[in-house]
């Protein structure tokens, strides 16, 4: 493709001279809208490759919210594997039943999952855990998303091995992975800091793989934008109450101006936990005393939450 005469106010591609829809900061470089698809691709697949995120056998479970990252996901996944024999994708959608909110992202992810051709499974708090989010909340909204994120991790494996996967793939990007090591460290959760989701759990759970963990969350929205894929879904209303949002804030500030901050600090992750191996500062594995789960105390986060509960 010869390039194309660039409008004067539109940087060029760095590559080819076309028109460029992004200007990736921490490279250095402009990219156009297919420059941009073939980066990210190849990026996902090299992470999948170098951790082994996925192999010949595997069914892939994609934990699809119907949001932005997850879509990206699974198109990408799907790009890269639909049409392998030796790999199957299953999309899976935990609805928490948040008023006002999940109905849209639901109506998304079914939406795609069709059109791709994915078998899809939706598993909600209702049917799992016997009521909505929005009820279990009543009075505990500052806690939402501890409390959410426990329920829905459950509520994602039992949906993942309905389907029979033999991984867990969720859509955690570079800022997410980035925000979370910065939030364990304001907690001061060193094992929490250093633990790698995706490492071998020796069988006891379904292992999560994050195969966006290096993509910005520009370059994924920019990349659904170039595909024809963006839609400008509500936003949960609980997401003022978390300290994500602060530390997001703060670090999307810090990046802009400093590039590359959120790629050092994954970095500075890998080095710590790496000067822990041989001593992790892991607790034990357990079983929990109700559930059979495994866990670290006498019981899992969700039997305790369910107590806590009264449930
Ligand atoms: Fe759950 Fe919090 Fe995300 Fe809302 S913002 S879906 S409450 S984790
Ligand atoms: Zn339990």
């Amino acid at each position: 493709m010869d390039p194309q005469p660039v409008r004067r106010d539109t940087p060029a591609c760095s590559i080819c001279g076309e028109p460029a829809v992004i200007h990736q900061r921490y490279t250095g470089r402009y990219l156009c809208g297919p420059h941009l698809i073939a980066d990210i691709e190849k990026r996902v697949s090299d992470t999948i490759a170098s951790r082994q995120q996925v192999v010949p056998g595997d069914c892939v479970a994609v934990a699809l919210s119907g949001g932005k990252d997850s879509t990206a996901l699974l198109l990408i996944l799907h790009q890269l594997f639909g049409s392998r024999g030796d790999i199957r994708l299953v999309a899976v959608t935990a609805d928490e039943g948040i008023s006002g909110y999940r109905e849209a992202t639901v109506r998304s992810a079914e939406d795609l999952t069709k059109r791709l051709g994915v078998e899809h499974i939706t598993v909600s708090f209702a049917e799992l855990f016997g009521d909505s989010l929005d009820t279990f909340l009543k009075g505990r909204e500052t806690q939402a998303c501890s409390i959410c994120g426990i329920l829905r991790k459950k509520a994602l494996i039992v949906g993942a091995e309905q389907a029979g996967g033999t991984k867990l793939a969720t859509g955690h990007n570079l800022d997410d992975e980035a925000q979370s090591v910065l939030m364990n460290v304001l907690r001061g959760d060193l094992t929490r800091l250093v633990r790698d989701s995706g490492a071998d759990s020796g069988g006891r759970f379904i292992p999560r793989v994050k195969p966006l963990m290096y993509i910005q969350e520009k370059e994924i929205a920019t990349y659904l934008m170039v595909q024809g894929v963006w839609e400008d879904l509500p936003e949960c209303p609980y997401a003022i109450h978390a300290l994500r949002r602060e530390v997001r804030s703060m670090l999307s500030g810090i990046e802009y101006r400093h590039p590359g901050t959120m790629l050092r600090l994954m970095e500075n992750k890998k080095r710590v936990g790496t000067a822990f191996l041989g001593k992790p500062p892991r607790e034990p594995f357990g079983t929990c005393r109700e559930c059979g789960d495994p866990c670290s105390g006498e019981l899992c986060q969700l039997c305790e939450l369910r107590q806590s509960l009264g449930r």
